[in-house]
């Protein structure tokens, strides 16, 4: 063997991306549409899995994949937060980016299949539950009811507005989307309720036959959960995505072990009943 072959077999070594498109979504969320450059493993993105995303000079971050990847394609909602997402918004289109991956156990969707569903984004958290509504809609005549329940602080930082507004209209799904704070000028054409996720799962027809899917920040998850045990969910419908502070992505560099557990490797999706390292995460009866 070649040495050079060795080198390309490494997990680290990132796929070129060409960035084909900006589209600003808020004011510190853009989503990035990339081209993959070559054929390989990121061609096949299960909903729920992310990627380490390469700027060149500025390192390397961890970023859920937001889209299913057709044809190549791959879409990232990145938040502005430190070095690499900040250097990531001073490319221009046309320029490219390395991406490794995917990692990470990603949503069960095939238990999914004939089963009714309930999805729960807070904020960015929109980003891999975007992926798994994509995956549904594409099959939906494989999955039980649908509802989608999407939370944020305040109303200017929905995101996915336009695609917001086509799926409102679906008669196929129940589509709630809550904000803290109202305002704004497209207002009627969006559904808005005054409110938390939380207010939107009691208001939801939602019972213990569904199974949900849940991504937020760290704070919601233990109100989230109540809820949904209050709808009669036991631990084991119920699956979390718990993205915790990460580097290598492989289960190698330990930035993300916690409770006996490399979140980078077996998670960031975790199905409740599973999590041995629960009490360090959220708090829940
Ligand atoms: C599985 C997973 C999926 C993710 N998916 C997404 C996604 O889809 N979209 C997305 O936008 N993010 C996502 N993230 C979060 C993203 O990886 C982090 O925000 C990452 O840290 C960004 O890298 P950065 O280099 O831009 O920021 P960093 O430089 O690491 O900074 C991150 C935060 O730390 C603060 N900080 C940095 N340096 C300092 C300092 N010296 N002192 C104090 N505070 C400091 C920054 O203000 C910022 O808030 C995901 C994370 C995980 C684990």
């Amino acid at each position: 063997m070649h040495k050079s072959d060795t080198c390309l077999n490494t997990p680290f070594m990132p796929t070129k991306a060409l960035l084909r498109a900006i589209v600003p979504m808020s004011q510190d969320n853009f989503l990035f549409q990339f081209r993959i450059e070559e054929p390989g493993p990121l061609s096949s993105c299960a909903p729920g899995q992310f990627i380490q995303l390469w700027i060149p000079g500025a390192g390397e971050a961890p970023i859920s994949v937001c889209s299913g990847s057709v044809d190549g394609s791959l879409e990232l909602c990145v938040r502005k937060a430190g070095r690499v997402t900040s250097a990531l918004f001073n490319l221009v289109e046309g320029d490219w980016v390395g991406l490794r991956g995917p990692y990470g156990s990603g949503f069960p969707v095939k238990d999914y299949v004939g089963k009714d569903l309930v999805l729960i984004a807070g904020g960015l958290g929109v980003a891999p539950i975007r992926s798994l509504w994509q995956y549904i809609l594409d099959r939906r005549e494989q999955f039980g009811k649908l509802v989608l329940i999407y939370g944020m602080r305040h109303s200017e930082m929905l995101l996915f507005r336009q695609e917001f507004k086509l799926l409102l209209r679906r008669k196929d799904m129940h589509v709630f989307i809550a904000a803290e704070e109202v305002i704004g000028p497209d207002l009627p054409s969006v559904s808005w309720q005054l409110g938390r996720v939380t207010d939107m799962i009691k208001l939801a027809e939602i019972d213990e036959c569904f199974l949900a899917a849940v991504c937020g920040p760290p704070v919601m998850y233990k109100y989230v959960v109540t809820e949904l045990q209050n709808k009669g969910l036991k631990n084991d419908n119920i699956w979390l995505s718990l993205e915790r502070h990460m580097k290598c992505a492989v289960g190698k560099c330990g930035h993300c072990f916690v409770g006996g557990t490399f979140t980078c490797r077996e998670g960031p999706v975790f199905r409740m009943d599973t999590l041995r390292f629960l009490p360090e995460v959220i708090e829940c009866s």
